[in-house]
């Protein structure tokens, strides 16, 4: 009688387990009916928030957009920009939508799409200021944008900036504050941006670095290759159809 209950028990285990099983792999194929999607809606054209309050910008409207074609919710789960990949690796985001561009470093730990647009990296100086190149901020003092391009660039990842003290923000307006009181002798972020903070501040001036170009990018979960595809997919029809371009216009200008 021991024995059948055991047996029992132990045929009922194994059903479950298997119920378990086939549930998960379910949803790792399936595309989700609410997509979580990270973002620091500090990054100005691309996300912020709105004079309503609400999450706004290129990124946000391209993947509404994307969303919607897919037929799928979207959810904003809004977070510093370095915990972005972190969230992602603990299956916390199914996309990030953050003007991310793509290092090999980050490809370690997350999937991306292709590429749905082509910055690169300005410097933020006085306008006395003599820096008129990358090189020239050796040895001063840059303000960042944690765990950013431009906080690598800064840091002497590229060997074009060495020896600078890096000061780190969690925002690239705090980074530009400190620059006008006097706290750093430049900023390091990416063109658009830059552009917006400088537009704010008739005290300040823009470098183009040319040398810097970078390719924004979605990014996924590692292995989530379905999510990716049709990303991709969708993100090709905003591009024929012409929804890409109103969107650049809207957001960005020329
Ligand atoms: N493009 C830069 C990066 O990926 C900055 C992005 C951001 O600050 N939102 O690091």
């Amino acid at each position: 009688m021991k024995k059948l209950l055991v047996a029992g028990l132990s045929l009922v285990l194994v059903c479950s387990m298997l119920f378990v099983g086939c549930g998960k792999k379910e949803d790792a194929n399936n595309i989700p009916e609410t997509i979580k999607v990270g973002t620091n809606a500090e990054f100005p054209p691309f996300e912020y928030k709105n004079d309503k309050g609400e999450y706004d910008g290129f990124d946000m409207a391209i993947m509404q957009e994307v969303c919607k074609r897919i037929g799928s919710e979207m959810k904003i789960e809004n977070m510093e920009f370095k915990s972005l990949v972190g969230a992602m690796e603990s299956k916390n985001l199914d996309v990030i939508a953050a003007g991310m561009t793509v290092t090999d470093e980050r490809k370690e730990a997350v999937d991306f799409t292709d590429s749905y647009y082509t910055s690169n990296q300005y410097i933020i100086v006085k306008k006395e200021s003599k820096v008129k190149k990358l090189s020239d901020l050796n040895g001063k003092k840059i303000g960042v944008q944690e765990g950013t391009t431009g906080d690598f660039i800064a840091s002497g990842e590229s060997k074009t900036v060495k020896d600078a003290t890096v000061k780190r923000y969690k925002k690239g307006a705090d980074a530009v504050v400190a620059l006008r009181q006097g706290g750093v002798d430049a900023v390091v972020i990416d063109a658009n941006p830059a552009k917006e903070y400088v537009k704010n501040n008739k005290g300040l001036k823009l470098i183009k670095d040319e040398s810097s170009k970078e390719q924004y990018v979605f990014a996924v979960q590692k292995g989530n290759e379905k999510l990716a595809k049709e990303i991709n997919k969708q993100l090709k029809a905003i591009k024929a159809d012409g929804t890409y371009d109103k969107l650049v216009k809207k957001y960005i200008g020329n």
